[in-house]
């Protein structure tokens, strides 16, 4: 059964009644798109660059992330290239921090760290920027919350771009700009952000943690981290939706993504695009091909109506 499925990890996910879903992987490092691309994967969802900033003493200078970022577009080709910007801060952290903020997952993280820090903030997107002549560059950032810091971003990337230019580098020509949906209150309010975006990302590790005031790192606490609790998935859902109407892509990239048992929900609240560790692209697809999508989006309505909780097993059973 296995070696069927990976016999079968190349091939197009396509549901029963002929939508084709998009699988991508999530990466931490260069190295791993290799692995992206052995998997099958369709392009690289999330590519999370914060690593390249954890447990060292110094931070990684445009040419050293340059080298990184190209690297993952020239392995990629024309496959679409995920790069989130920064997302430092709470349970990922920077050597020599000097200060611990009051709540972590509350405070100076990610988008928010990087507006506070622009000079870091303009070396990144010029290493991106720069990586985006060899192949196909999304940028993706972490914990938009405001609409503000989303016209701080495309003003730091204009600043960056116009330097470029002046300076004689050459910038691929088609690159969007995407935002986490990871806090509940864009998930709510997304609409205004869809105008603004290309596309939007769906962090449902953080949208669980913050929709239920749950620490995804607190054992003491796991047994409320609920991925289908009815108000996680109206927030997915919502998102979804607008955009559809929007004509803007949404993807989901959390964990949710790459269990096996969410396929069938996600793909029945009208998901088409999957981000997820390599490792576990195959036997999503395999699910993928043995799913009616209009059947689940049909079962999936009738539970999100009542905000009831959702019967996975009934979800699952679905043909
Ligand atoms: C998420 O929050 O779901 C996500 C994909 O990002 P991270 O796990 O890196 O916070
Ligand atoms: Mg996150």
């Amino acid at each position: 059964e296995r070696e069927f499925i990976l016999r079968h990890k190349d091939e197009p996910a396509i549901t029963l009644d002929g939508i084709a879903i998009d699988i991508e992987a999530n990466i931490e490092s260069p190295e791993e798109a290799k692995m992206a691309i052995e998997m099958g994967a369709a392009g690289i969802g999330l590519y999370r660059s914060e690593f390249l900033f954890m447990n060292r003493d110094s931070l990684p200078s445009e040419e050293e992330q340059y080298e990184a970022y190209s690297s993952v577009l020239k392995i990629m080709g024309d496959k679409p290239v995920t790069i989130r910007t920064l997302d430092i801060g709470s349970d990922k952290t920077l050597n020599n921090e000097a200060t611990v903020a009051v709540n972590p997952a509350l405070g100076l993280r990610a988008v928010r760290y990087c507006l506070a820090n622009p000079d870091m903030f303009m070396t990144q997107l010029r290493a991106m920027l720069r990586a985006s002549a060899h192949g196909y560059l999304r940028i993706l950032v972490p914990m938009i919350s405001h609409l503000h810091e989303v016209t701080e971003v495309k003003r730091y990337l204009l600043q960056a771009r116009q330097e470029l230019v002046a300076e004689g580098y050459s910038i691929g020509e088609k690159i969007e700009l995407g935002a986490m949906v990871e806090i509940p209150a864009i998930a709510i309010a997304i609409e205004p952000f869809l105008k603004e975006l290309d596309f939007v990302s769906i962090g449902t590790n953080d949208l669980i943690q913050y929709t239920l005031a749950v620490d995804r790192v607190d054992d003491e606490v796991v047994n409320l981290y609920d991925a289908v609790h009815p108000a996680v998935i109206r927030l997915i859902h919502n998102t979804i939706q607008a955009g559809d109407r929007a004509g803007k892509m949404v993807c989901v990239c959390g964990e949710m993504a790459g269990d096996v048992d969410y396929t069938r929900l996600l793909l029945g609240l009208g998901l088409k695009s999957f981000s997820m560790h390599p490792q576990h692209i195959p036997d999503v697809k395999q699910i993928v091909r043995h799913s009616h999508t209009n059947t689940l989006k049909t079962k999936v309505a009738a539970t999100l109506n009542y905000g009831e909780a959702i019967n996975l097993n009934m979800v699952n059973a679905a043909v």
